[in-house]
């Protein structure tokens, strides 16, 4: 089972794709985390993209694109790949459709962590109110989150005519979530 996953910051998603992948046996595979380590090795490539990344914007589609045909095309992970900050862009989302069919594979399920504004605000004053930065942090947040749904919105289109989209309630408790998103998956048939 390939799954792509979706969540603004604040959501839980990183908690959530660890719990898919202890219980699943996927491999998470996060560009964010790809291109940073190519950053940290000082690789050609990282040498290349450290400001870009550092300025906040977003990489060439095709730096991305090759960096993730590496895990596709690799038995070890066939059918076991969890996509977390990829698809970022339509383009990307074509791509993605074609990286694996090219693999003989295919996406089987979209999760999207959907938790309101008003929530990721109260989660950040309650782990920030003691601090006196607790303003500041909120309005990252609130730019952030912005940022995401602007951009996620129409990625989500283009799932949702697949049908492969669920959504999940990210309001709830983290083993509410997880119960929630573990039916989802046990509940596709044949995803072995
Ligand atoms: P993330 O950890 O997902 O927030 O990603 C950190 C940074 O890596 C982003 O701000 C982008 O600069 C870059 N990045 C991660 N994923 C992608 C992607 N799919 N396409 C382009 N750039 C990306």
């Amino acid at each position: 089972m390939n799954i792509v996953i979706f969540g603004p910051p604040g959501a839980g998603k990183g908690t959530q794709s660890n719990f898919i992948v202890k219980k699943f046996k996927l491999h998470q595979l996060s560009t964010g985390e790809l291109l940073r380590k190519e950053i940290k090795e000082q690789t050609n490539l990282g040498v290349q993209i450290k400001s870009i990344i550092n300025s906040g914007n977003l990489v060439s589609d095709e730096i991305v694109s090759n960096l993730i045909e590496k895990y596709i095309a690799d038995k070890i992970y066939k059918n076991r790949l969890i996509f977390d900050g990829y698809p970022r862009n339509l383009n990307q989302a074509t791509n993605l459709d074609n990286l694996l069919i090219k693999y003989n594979q295919k996406i089987d399920m979209v999760l999207k962590l959907s938790v309101s504004l008003k929530t990721i605000k109260k989660r950040i004053l309650e782990r920030h109110s003691l601090e006196k930065r607790a303003d500041d942090n909120e309005k990252i947040a609130i730019k952030r989150y912005e940022t995401y749904e602007k951009n996620i919105n129409p990625i989500i289109g283009f799932y949702k005519q697949t049908n492969l989209l669920k959504v999940v309630n990210g309001e709830a408790s983290i083993s509410e979530i997880s119960d929630e998103i573990s039916d989802l998956i046990e509940g596709k048939k044949g995803w072995l």
